[in-house]
């Protein structure tokens, strides 16, 4: 995959799109992402475009993982919480960015198929927990950063309980309203916790699937 030139040309768009921290490009130079999308969409795969993947969801447009991924700021020691694991792909380009990665998903099936892509890729540094992310993840709170890759109308406060006091959380924010005359999109939105409470700052307009409460399956009670 490396010196593969439709990866070198996604890297030049990233750039012109306004990413500049060199360790989230090569980040996304390193993960093969074509291993991330279903196999008729192996063609498109470094296209800067969101593709399909199963139970109705989607992997997200690569210059949104990037910018998601600059948001954060992460330092090399950082623990990190990603609702909405999906593919896996966004937790694929963070891992290489901090300590550990713990992304949760609440389609048992694309949990198990990103798992095994995350063990085909060795990144050792990625746990995975079938769970609702309204609920986060208490057992390994608090996180240094929070990334929800699914879209809240507003974030819960029980995840930004689960942020250690001066962590970032970035979070696509607001609902999508699609009727003839209007498009309302969500909003990337970077929200720092100080002692006094959030500091709130819009990035982009975004549209992310939603995050839905509660699990799908049956016995679904795993927590
Ligand atoms: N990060 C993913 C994007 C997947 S789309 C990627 O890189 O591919 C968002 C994902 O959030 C979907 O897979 C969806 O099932 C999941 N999701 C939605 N609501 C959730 C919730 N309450 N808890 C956990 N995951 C949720």
């Amino acid at each position: 995959m490396a010196g593969d030139p439709r990866v070198i040309s996604l890297i030049m768009t990233l750039r012109k799109l306004g990413i500049t921290d060199t360790r989230v490009l090569s980040a996304i130079e390193t993960t093969p992402r074509e291993m991330f999308v279903a196999e008729p969409f192996r063609s498109s795969a470094y296209d800067n475009t969101a593709l399909p993947i199963a139970c109705g969801q989607t992997i997200s447009q690569p210059q949104i993982v990037a910018m998601a991924a600059e948001a954060l700021e992460l330092g090399p020691n950082m623990r990190v919480l990603e609702i909405g694991c999906g593919s896996g792909y966004q937790a694929a380009v963070l891992s290489h960015l901090c300590r550990r990665v713990y992304t949760m998903e609440r389609h048992k099936s694309l949990l198990r198929e990103a798992e095994d892509r995350f063990k085909k890729l060795k990144l050792e540094n990625i746990a995975t927990w079938y769970g609702d992310g309204f609920k986060g993840w208490p057992e390994q709170a608090p996180f240094d950063r929070i990334l929800l890759s699914a879209a809240v109308p507003q974030v819960p406060e029980t995840l930004i309980e689960q942020l250690k006091v001066g962590g970032i959380l970035v979070a696509p924010v607001g609902e999508r309203v699609n009727s003839d005359s209007e498009s309302v999109y969500q909003h990337l939105t970077k929200m720092i916790r100080s002692e006094s409470g959030i500091v709130a700052q819009r990035l982009m307009p975004v549209v992310y699937v939603p995050m839905v409460a509660g699990l799908p399956e049956k016995n679904a009670s795993s927590r």
